[in-house]
Formats: structure tokens, sequence, C-alpha cells
């Protein structure tokens, strides 16, 4: 059945040969925030993706699975348990697509256009190398941006830690849209399918409950995806800081009157989701309070001399050369991307604390 609706999907948007051809490599980026079950709808469901690793493998293509998880405020990094919880490793198992841990795959710098976090953004390599991307992110309810959808789903192809530094470094929801927006449009994702079957209302993006919704969008413009998405469930998209981000970047139209909706229109629901409670709250709170909370909780890589066996595996792996040949990270050099530890065959990088008293006080659970 979600195979036929998105068969339908494409069929109305002029059919798969738009956007795929035989012998692609083609990626998909769901949403994989945590370690959630799917019945959790937290995450992009599994049943989705095997409907569209099936699709695209009849059209030839070769299918990855990949993405980076959250956690990255708190100074952790749980994508490889994440992969495992949310179903994603068992359907590429099942359906043969080949399922990537962003956090092993190396980054590649791709140059921002707002500047705000820097002037170029380190992009998991598997996005870069993809001949196509489809944005399969979830619908869900967010306690400090009150939506998320398609535009924000590309920020985990920012791998490991380095999605802190670019929420410590834009606190202003405002600008923090821009840096979103920018990422997206580095992404250059070519489809967005929003998995609005079973959505996330009210403490989302992880702590929501699930509210079915029956609704499977899909759209080659995310900012006008996510316009009629939020409408779905009763927000103004004029009203959502991150979505009138994405319209000043350029990323789509969002102006609903000049959206067109294709399909059957007898089947668009409207679900008004229970808002966050803590949405008005994040938004009164002083811009320093984010910053000076990340900076405390920040953690980084460090390679433990008594267990390391110097094999060259983390230098070699390295996408910005910050290991010497003593084995010691340059923190000036590290973008956090965590190669350098999932990688390592003997479990000698781990994660610390910066702060000593935070180390004390809230010591990494590895
Ligand atoms: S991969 Fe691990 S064991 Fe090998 S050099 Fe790096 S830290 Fe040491
Ligand atoms: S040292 Fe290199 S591989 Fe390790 S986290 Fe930093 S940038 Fe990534």
């Amino acid at each position: 059945m979600i195979q036929t609706a998105l068969e339908d999907a494409a069929a109305a948007l002029g059919g798969w040969e738009q956007y795929v051809k035989s012998g692609d490599k083609v990626l998909l980026k769901p949403n994989l925030i945590a370690p959630r079950r799917p019945e959790e709808a937290a995450t992009t469901h599994p049943e989705v993706l095997r409907a569209l690793i099936r699709i695209l493998q009849a059209r030839g293509c070769q299918v990855f699975v990949g993405d980076s998880a959250g956690g990255a405020i708190g100074g952790t990094a749980p994508t490889a348990k994440a992969l495992m919880v949310a179903g994603f490793a068992q359907v590429c198992d099942e359906e043969g697509a080949v399922l990537l841990n962003f956090d092993r795959e190396g980054a590649v710098p791709v140059s921002s256009r707002t500047k705000h976090v820097g002037a170029a953004f380190h992009i998991a390599r598997p996005i870069v190398e993809a001949d196509v991307v489809i944005n399969v992110p979830k619908l869900k309810t967010h306690s400090s941006a009150a939506y998320t959808g398609a535009v924000k789903n590309t920020f985990g192809c920012i791998p490991g830690l380095r999605k802190a530094a670019y929420h410590r470094d834009a606190p202003d929801l405002h600008v923090f849209g821009e840096v979103l927006a920018d990422i997206h449009l580095a992404c250059k994702v070519q489809l967005n399918i929003l998995d609005g079957i079973v959505g996330m209302e009210g403490a989302g993006p992880t702590n929501g409950k699930p509210r079915p919704v029956g609704l499977l969008l899909v759209s080659d413009d995310a900012l006008a995806l996510d316009t009629v998405a939020a409408q779905v469930i009763g927000l103004d998209p004029q009203q959502l800081e991150v979505l009138q981000a994405a319209a000043r970047l350029g990323v789509g139209e969002g102006d609903p009157a000049r959206i067109t909706l294709l399909g059957d229109m007898s089947t668009i629901p409207h679900v008004p989701f229970l808002i966050p409670t803590s949405y008005k709250t994040i938004r009164r709170a002083p811009h320093w309070l984010l910053p000076a909370l990340i900076d405390f909780l920040r953690t980084q890589p460090q390679i433990d001399g008594a267990i390391c066996k110097q094999c060259g595996i983390c230098r070699g792996s390295c996408p910005v050369d910050a290991i010497d040949t003593q084995f010691k990270i340059d923190y000036h050099k590290c973008i956090d991307c965590l190669c350098c530890q999932e990688l390592c065959p003997h479990g000698a990088v781990r994660l610390v604390r910066k702060n000593r008293l935070a180390r004390r006080l809230i010591p990494v659970k590895h």
C-alpha cells in the first residue's frame, strides 16, 4: 500500500524517471534522531524505506540508506545503536540496500552561503558522492522550532558532534533556520518524501506521542512540502522561523497560495497536533543560555595511549588530518566527525567532556 501511494505520487510529479535512472547510486536520508523503535514515531518508519528501496531497485538503482543521529548537544553520538533500534539495519539487510553510518564515512567541505557558522560545512561524504539524494523526513512537532520536516531533516548530513557546535554558534532560531536552510541547499536533495503516516505530536522530536495522520507528501521542493505539512498539523507556516529562513535563502516556495497540490485532494487531512508547551518558553530564554549549556556538555574524542595499538586506521580515516604521528588529536583541526572513534578496532578512542567540572559531574556513558 505504501509502495502504491509512492508510485501514484511520483506519477503525479511526472514519473520516477524525472528523478532517477538505471545505474544511479541513490541515497535515502531518513530521520534517525535517536535510538527509538519504529512505533514510537520519532524516526522515519522502516516500511517507508522498504517501499522506496523496492521501487528504486526495480528501476535499476543501487540504494543506500544513511544518517547521523542527534544527541550532539548532550555530547553523545548514538548513530550505530539508532540504526539498529529504528529498524533501518534490518530493512537494509532484508532488501539488499547498503546501510551507512555517517559518523564512519568521512566528511567533505562544502561552501556555506551564509557563513553563519564558518566558510564551509563538513557534509557526510556519501551525500556528496551520491548521484541522487532523496530526503525522507518524519512529520513531527519540535520543542524549540514547533515543527520539523524536510528542511530540518538534512541537518543529520553533518556527521558526529559538529551539529552541537552549529547550535552553539547560531542560538537565535532565525539565524539557525538559515544555517539549516544553507545545509539543506548544500545537500542538493532531488526529492523529499515526508513520512506522515503516523506523526509525532507534543514534545517532539523524540519525546512526543505518536499521532496517526495517514499522510505521505512527496515534492522536489522541501519548503513547499513543509508549508503544506505544517498546515495539516494546524501550524501557520508563515510563523515558523525555519521555514521563513528557508524562504529567504531560496529553498523553495513558502507561500501557501502559490503551492499547487497534485493527486487526490480529498485525502489531504487536517489533523491539529498538540504543540509542545516548551516552544514559547524556549523562545523567551536568553540567547547566551544555549551556547553556555552546549559548551558545558561539550565532548571531544580522545585517544587512550594505554589502549592504542598504533595501527594508524584513525589517522588514515580522519578527513582533516587532525591526528599526528604520535596519535594525538589537534583539536584546532578536528571537526568532531567521529570517524576515528567509529573505526578504531581497539576501542581506544573515547569521548570525554572538555569541561573538567562536567567531566566529574556528568561523565560520558560508553
Ligand atoms: S585506530 Fe585506534 S588503535 Fe589504531 S592508531 Fe587509532 S586510536 Fe590507536
Ligand atoms: S580527529 Fe579526525 S576523525 Fe577524529 S573526530 Fe576529529 S576530525 Fe574526525
